[in-house]
């Protein structure tokens, strides 16, 4: 049988009302929450692709698991567990549990910025990452391929690191001022885009040739060992489990947000190969942080529900039906002419809204109109990942212009079916169709940081 999207590997025996709502409701709703889909009462909304993350469905594996959650303040059973899985995946000799991805950024970095002036480089560095990058006193670089800026063009790995560029900013700058590079894997920012593993060879070699250490940022590490199976010549007969052990080798450190390839709704890992003076250190500086060692901010339970995660999220059948999920909603909406990032990276589809809504200038934030008219149209909750989120020059007080203007249509893990995605599909074609009628957007209310998250705005007239 030759099945263009598989179908789920697993059946449901638990579900979740989800509330049906009227276009004259989801209209008062949006017009209360300030234009902002953030804020939004999730009740309020049909279908949640706000984000990936912590939002997926757990096994009953994985319920079963939680009963069994050593809840011990120091040396917990549970940690042993989550230890022995996190060593077979990784290979690596220490595991500190964190209570999400930035608990592990904000315990590791700062061990990594040992003066002032020094920098990371990143094919792409994630919001959180970059913020902690910054709060240690570093600088946060990045080298994506440029073909990742152009969403029409097929290129089989978009997240990649652009080499030349990495080499010439350690140049530049000076490979003693280099922290680390961290790979990103998958590239979020890039739109869940994967790095090659020839990529990552290559990163390493750089990184031998000036001693400079190497970190993974791999929230989607078990995606990207997928899309390397697919799509990279030599890997299509090596499990996902040699393909991501592969990329490990070639790392210092891991830091993983466990709310995505963990599937667990909390959790984080700081994973260190074998440098024992981090470890201790990382050791003594996340008691204040995160919490006792042994559990980094997690409940026994959580520890417990991460160690079934891991393992269930490297399982080929699940990570091809996932994937299959992202490209349905991405062809769906490409054969109705919808500008998509193409090919879908890993876990969302990004629509390219510098297209979609053209009349609308980059300071009236063209995705975030977009994603209103999606709402009001569906019910349907996207993210605008663009101007409104990237805020202004500190110095000029400018809204800075973003090169793309996104809307991402984030897919939960094992949450919803075929037929709510192609539901999303025919709100996002609707509301292409009406494209010319969507105007800007303006503030009501702007908070001074992270405005995405509180502000007020109002349609222009
Ligand atoms: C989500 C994410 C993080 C941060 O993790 P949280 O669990 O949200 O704190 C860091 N890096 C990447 C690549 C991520 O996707």
């Amino acid at each position: 049988m030759n099945n263009k999207y598989v179908a789920p590997p697993y059946r449901i025996k638990m579900v979740e009302p989800i509330k049906v709502t009227t276009k004259e409701e989801r209209i008062k709703f949006l017009k209360d929450a300030g234009y902002n889909p953030f804020s939004l009462r999730s009740e309020d909304v049909y279908i949640d692709l706000l984000t990936d993350s912590g939002t997926g469905a757990m096994s009953h594996f994985q319920w079963g698991a939680l009963m069994q959650g050593d809840e011990a303040y120091a040396g917990s059973r549970s940690f042993f567990r989550l230890e022995k899985v996190a060593k077979g995946i990784t290979g690596y000799k220490y595991i500190i549990p964190a209570h999400q991805g930035r608990g592990a950024e904000q315990v590791v970095l700062p061990q990594l910025v040992t003066r002032d002036g020094m920098f990371f480089i990143s094919n792409m560095h994630f919001d959180t990452t970059r913020a902690h990058v910054e709060l240690a006193g570093a600088r946060a670089l990045d080298c994506t391929i440029e073909e990742a800026m152009d969403t029409t063009t097929y290129h089989p790995f978009k997240g990649n690191f652009d080499l030349p560029r990495l080499e010439e900013l350690i140049l530049e700058n000076g490979k003693e001022n280099i922290s680390g590079i961290i790979m990103t894997i998958t590239n979020n920012s890039a739109g869940g885009q994967p790095v090659s593993m020839e990529n990552m060879h290559e990163v390493k070699k750089i990184a031998n040739k000036y001693d400079i250490t190497i970190l993974i940022d791999g929230a989607r590490y078990a995606e990207n060992a997928y899309f390397v199976k697919q799509r990279e010549p030599g890997y299509e007969n090596k499990s996902i489990r040699e393909i991501a052990l592969e990329a490990f080798e070639m790392a210092d450190i891991f830091l993983m947000s466990s709310k995505k390839d963990g599937l667990s709704n909390i959790g984080g890992l700081i994973c260190i190969k074998e440098d024992e003076d981090l470890y201790n250190q990382c050791r003594t500086y996340i008691v204040p942080m995160e919490g006792f060692p042994t559990y980094g901010g997690l409940a026994g339970r959580d520890m417990e529900a991460l160690s079934v995660g891991l393992e269930e999220a490297l399982e080929e059948d699940y990570l091809l039906h996932r994937l299959d999920q992202v490209r349905f909603l991405g062809d769906k909406l490409r054969e109705a002419g919808v500008p998509i990032q193409y090919p879908t990276g890993g876990h969302a589809v990004f629509v390219d809204c510098k297209k979609f809504a053209p009349q609308i200038p980059y300071d009236l934030f063209p995705a975030q109109s977009v994603c209103n008219a999606v709402y009001i149209e569906s019910g349907v909750r996207p993210v605008e990942i663009g101007s409104f989120l990237l805020g202004r020059d500190p110095d000029t007080g400018k809204n800075l212009e973003s090169p793309l203007e996104l809307m991402r249509l984030t897919i939960p893990r094992r949450t919803y079916t075929y037929k709510h995605l192609e539901y999303v599909a025919d709100a996002v074609i609707e509301v292409y169709k009406n494209r010319e009628k969507l105007v800007g957007l303006e503030f009501d209310y702007e908070p001074p940081v992270l405005r995405h998250f509180t502000a007020r705005l109002k349609p222009v007239k």
